[in-house]
C-alpha cells in the first residue's frame, strides 16, 4: 500500500464501496483518507447520569434503552420524539429530519449507547440527532473516538461511523510506510511538532486532547507554511528572472506638474508611496504593486505622478478602470489636472465613438499618445501601444486575471504593473493570497478631512432626516440618495428606486433631482452625473452604481436606503462617496425596524469606525474570506484545516518562518532543507496560481 493506491484495495472497501465514497465525498486514493479529518471526537471513556446532566456544551455519552418512540407533528413539521431511560432518569431524544429507514433503525428497549449534544429546555434535557451504538464496549475503545463526515446516502448503505473507523484504524497501521517527515530537524525542535507520522495518528484517534491540539496545530502550520512558501519563491523568482524596463529619469514632466499643477500638498503616506514606486521601476525588472488606500486617500494623484515618470523615461501609460462612469472620471479629473501641459491623454471605452477610436489607435501606435484611461476597452487586440511601461488598474478586485494578463502582454517587455484597490484587504489575507505582489499603503487622509459621522435612522425618523437634508442643501451642499440593486430580485428593486426617486422629488419640490442607475445608457450616465457634479442638480438618487470612485467633493450627505440590504464593504464604499471636501459630512443609513443580528452588526460597525481596515476585518469575520477575495478568486480558500479568521497567529508566524528560510537559503539548497524542497515540489508547486495579480 502506497499514498496513490485506489481505496479500492484497502481492506474492508472494495470497487461497490470505492465507488460510492468517490460519488460522496471525492475520496478516491489512500492518500485523501489519511486527509479525511474528522470532524469532531467522542470521549467514550465517560459515562454520564441523566440525573446529573448539565448544561454542557460538549457531547455526552449515555448508557440505557429506548423505551417508546413517536412522531409528533406541530402544523406541517414532522420530527420524531423517543424517550430514553437510564437507572437515574429519563430525557428525550429528537430528530426534526429523518427518513423511514432512520425509524426503523432505532432500537428500542435494548441495552445502547448514546451520544450527541444536549438541549436544555424548561428545565428538561433533550437530545437532538444522537449517535447510537448497541454493542458493549471494550476496554481499548476508551479513547477518542472520531466521527467522519457522512451523510444518510452512505449510512444507508452501511458505510457508518464503525466503518470508516475501522478502515482508518486499519490504514493508520500502515502510517510507518506511508508518511514521510517534511519539516527539518531543526523546525521540529524548534516548534516542539510531533513527528508527522504521530500527528496522523493523532488526529484520526488520537490518544488524548493534547494530543489532537499538537496534531491539529502541525497540521494548520504546515498547511499556511507551504502556501506561503509557494508564493514567497514565486514572489522571489520573479524579482531575480523578470525584466522590466527600467525608468532610471525623474524629469520635466513630472518635476513640471509637481512644480506648476499640483493643487495640493501631497501627504505623507503618498510621498512615501511614491517613493516606494520608483524604487521599484528603477530596476530592470517588472514592478508588480498593490497600493491600499481607503476611500478618498488620493490614490489618483499616486497615479498620475506614476505616469509622468513613465513618461519622462519615454513610455506610454495606461490606466484601466471597471466601469465608464469611472473612467470617464479619472479621464476628467486628470485632463483638469493637466490643464496648461501639452501631454495627451484620451479616454477609451465601449461607448467611444469610431472617429475618436482611429485616432486613438493611431496614436498609441505611433507614440504620440501618452496616456490612455479606459475600461476594459483597452484590452481589445486591435489596441496597440507603441511602447506600453506602465499600466494602473483600479479596483483591481473587479477584474478577472484572464483580463489582467492581457495587459502584461501589451508590451514585448512587460509593463510595470500598479493595482490599486480600496478595498482594504484584512492582514492576514494578504499575507496569504497577495503576498507575492509589493504591497504599499496609503494610510494617512489628507489633511483637513473630517470624519464623516454615520447615524442609523428607522422609518420613523424619515422627516427628521429629509429635513436634515434640506439643512445641508441650504448651507450649499448635495445630498445622494442610494437604493439597493440586487441582481435577485432586479425588477422590484427597479420599482424601489422609481418611488424612492418620486419620494424625494415630492419631498424636496424647490430642488432639482438627478437619477443613476446601471440599465441607462453610457451618455444618459454622463449627462446625469455632470448635472449632480456641476452643482445644477441638488440631489441624487442613484443604486449602487456610484458605489466605486465617484467623485463630487461637494456633496456632503449620503443617505443609504435599505441598508440593512448592503455588505459592509459596499456600506464603506458608498460612504466614502462623502467627506471627499472640507466640509463635515453625514452618512446615514436608513433602515426598517427588524434587523437581523448580522445586519445589526454591520450597521453597528458602520456608526462606531470610519477605518475601512477595522471594517474589513469585521466584514470577512461576517461573510468568510472566500467572499471578501471576490468571486474572481472563488475556490482560493479550501484549506483543508487552516482557518484565515481563527489561526491569523499561524499565517503571521508561517511568514516570518518562510521569509526567515528563504533569506538563509533562496533556493533551498542546503541539505537540511531537502525535506522542505521535496513535499514542496511533489505537493505545491503550481498550485499557488490564483492571486497572480499580472
Ligand atoms: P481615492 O483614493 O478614493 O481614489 P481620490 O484619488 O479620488 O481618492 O481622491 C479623493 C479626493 O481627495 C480628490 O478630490 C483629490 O483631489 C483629493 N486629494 C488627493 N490627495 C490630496 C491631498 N494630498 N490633499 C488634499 N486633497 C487631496
Ligand atoms: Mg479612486
Amino acid at each position: 500500500m502506497n499514498l496513490e493506491t485506489s481505496i479500492e484495495y484497502v481492506k474492508g472497501i472494495g470497487p461497490e464501496k470505492a465507488k460510492l465514497i468517490k460519488n460522496v465525498l471525492g475520496i478516491s486514493t489512500v492518500e485523501d483518507l489519511l486527509d479525511f479529518y474528522p470532524l469532531r471526537y467522542l470521549d467514550k471513556s465517560k459515562v454520564h447520569k441523566i440525573s446529573q446532566l448539565k448544561n454542557v456544551s460538549t457531547d455526552v455519552q449515555l448508557k440505557g434503552k429506548i423505551t417508546s418512540i413517536q412522531e409528533i407533528q406541530t402544523g406541517k413539521i414532522k420530527r420524531l420524539s423517543a424517550k430514553f431511560n437510564d437507572d437515574t432518569g429519563s430525557m428525550d431524544l429528537v430528530w426534526f429530519q429523518y427518513s423511514k429507514w432512520l425509524k426503523e433503525q432505532i432500537p428500542v428497549n435494548k441495552e445502547i449507547y448514546i451520544f450527541g449534544k444536549i438541549n436544555v429546555f424548561n428545565n428538561q434535557f433533550s437530545m437532538p440527532h444522537p449517535e447510537i451504538e448497541v454493542e458493549e464496549k471494550k476496554e481499548s475503545d476508551n479513547r477518542l473516538r472520531p466521527i467522519y463526515p457522512s451523510s444518510e446516502k452512505l449510512t444507508k448503505r452501511g458505510l457508518n461511523q464503525k466503518f470508516f473507523q475501522t478502515v482508518l484504524k486499519n490504514i493508520c497501521k500502515e502510517i510507518p510506510n506511508l508518511i514521510e517527515e517534511n519539516m527539518p530537524e531543526y523546525m521540529m525542535k524548534h516548534f516542539k511538532f510531533l513527528s508527522r507520522q504521530h500527528t496522523y495518528l493523532n488526529i484520526h484517534f488520537p490518544k488524548d486532547i493534547e494530543h489532537f491540539e499538537k496534531a491539529n496545530y502541525r497540521l494548520k502550520f504546515e498547511e499556511s507554511f507551504f502556501f506561503q512558501l509557494g508564493y514567497a519563491l514565486k514572489k522571489l523568482h520573479h524579482k531575480t528572472q523578470s525584466h522590466g524596463n527600467p525608468f532610471p529619469i525623474v524629469g520635466d514632466f513630472f518635476t513640471g506638474f509637481y512644480a506648476n499643477n499640483l493643487p495640493f500638498d501631497l501627504t505623507g503616506a503618498q510621498k512615501r508611496v511614491l517613493k516606494e514606486i520608483r524604487q521599484d521601476m528603477k530596476k530592470p525588472i517588472q514592478m508588480n504593486r498593490l497600493l491600499q488606500g481607503d476611500v478618498g486617500s488620493g490614490k489618483t494623484m499616486v497615479a498620475l505622478l506614476t505616469m509622468l515618470i513613465a513618461m519622462d523615461n519615454g513610455f506610454q501609460s495606461c490606466m484601466m478602470a471597471p466601469t465608464e462612469i469611472l473612467a470617464q472620471q479619472h479621464y476628467n479629473g486628470i485632463k483638469d489636472l493637466l490643464i496648461g501641459t501639452d501631454i495627451n491623454v484620451r479616454l477609451l471605452t465601449g461607448s467611444t465613438k469610431a472617429s475618436e477610436r482611429k485616432i486613438i489607435h493611431e496614436q498609441l501606435e505611433n507614440g504620440e499618445l501618452s496616456i490612455l484611461i479606459g475600461t476594459h476597452a483597452v484590452l481589445e487586440d486591435k489596441v496597440k501601444f507603441k511602447n506600453l511601461g506602465l499600466a494602473i488598474i483600479d479596483e483591481q478586485h473587479r477584474f478577472g486575471v484572464a483580463q489582467r494578463a492581457k495587459l502584461w502582454a501589451k508590451n514585448k517587455i512587460p509593463p510595470h504593473i500598479l493595482v490599486m484597490t480600496a478595498t482594504p484587504i484584512p492582514r492576514t489575507l494578504a499575507m496569504s493570497f497577495y503576498s507575492d505582489l509589493d504591497v504599499s499603503v496609503i494610510d494617512e487622509m489628507p489633511v483637513g478631512r473630517k470624519p464623516i459621522i454615520t447615524a442609523h435612522r428607522r422609518e420613523k425618523d424619515r422627516a427628521y432626516v429629509y429635513n436634515f437634508c434640506r439643512e445641508e442643501i441650504q448651507k450649499g451642499r448635495q445630498v445622494y440618495f442610494v437604493y439597493p440593486l440586487i441582481e435577485e430580485s432586479e425588477t422590484l428593486d427597479y420599482k424601489n428606486l422609481m418611488v424612492g426617486l418620486e419620494n424625494v422629488m415630492d419631498n424636496f419640490p424647490k430642488y432639482n433631482v438627478t437619477m443613476l442607475h446601471g440599465k441607462m445608457k453610457p451618455d444618459e450616465k454622463d449627462a446625469a452625473m455632470s448635472y449632480f457634479a456641476s452643482g445644477k442638480a441638488e440631489i441624487m438618487v442613484a443604486t449602487t452604481v456610484i458605489e466605486v470612485g465617484v467623485n463630487v467633493p461637494n456633496a456632503s450627505v449620503m443617505v443609504i436606503e435599505s441598508a440593512e440590504r448592503f455588505g459592509l464593504s459596499q456600506l464603506h464604499q458608498l460612504r466614502g462617496r462623502v467627506g471627499r471636501g472640507a466640509e463635515q459630512s453625514y452618512c446615514i443609513l436608513m433602515t426598517s425596524d427588524k434587523l437581523s443580528s448580522d445586519s445589526r452588526t454591520r450597521i453597528k460597525t458602520m456608526t462606531e469606525t470610519n477605518d475601512g481596515f477595522k471594517i474589513s476585518e469585521v466584514d470577512m469575520k461576517l461573510r468568510g474570506p472566500g467572499d471578501i477575495l471576490g468571486t474572481q478568486q472563488s475556490g482560493v480558500v479550501d484549506f483543508k484545516r487552516l482557518d484565515l479568521i481563527e489561526d491569523s497567529a499561524i499565517i503571521k508566524l508561517t511568514k516570518k518562518t518562510v521569509d526567515k528560510i528563504l533569506e538563509n537559503d533562496p533556493l533551498l539548497t542546503r541539505a537540511d532543507n531537502q525535506l522542505i524542497k521535496n513535499y514542496y515540489l511533489r505537493y505545491y508547486r503550481g498550485k499557488n496560481k490564483w492571486s497572480k495579480i499580472s
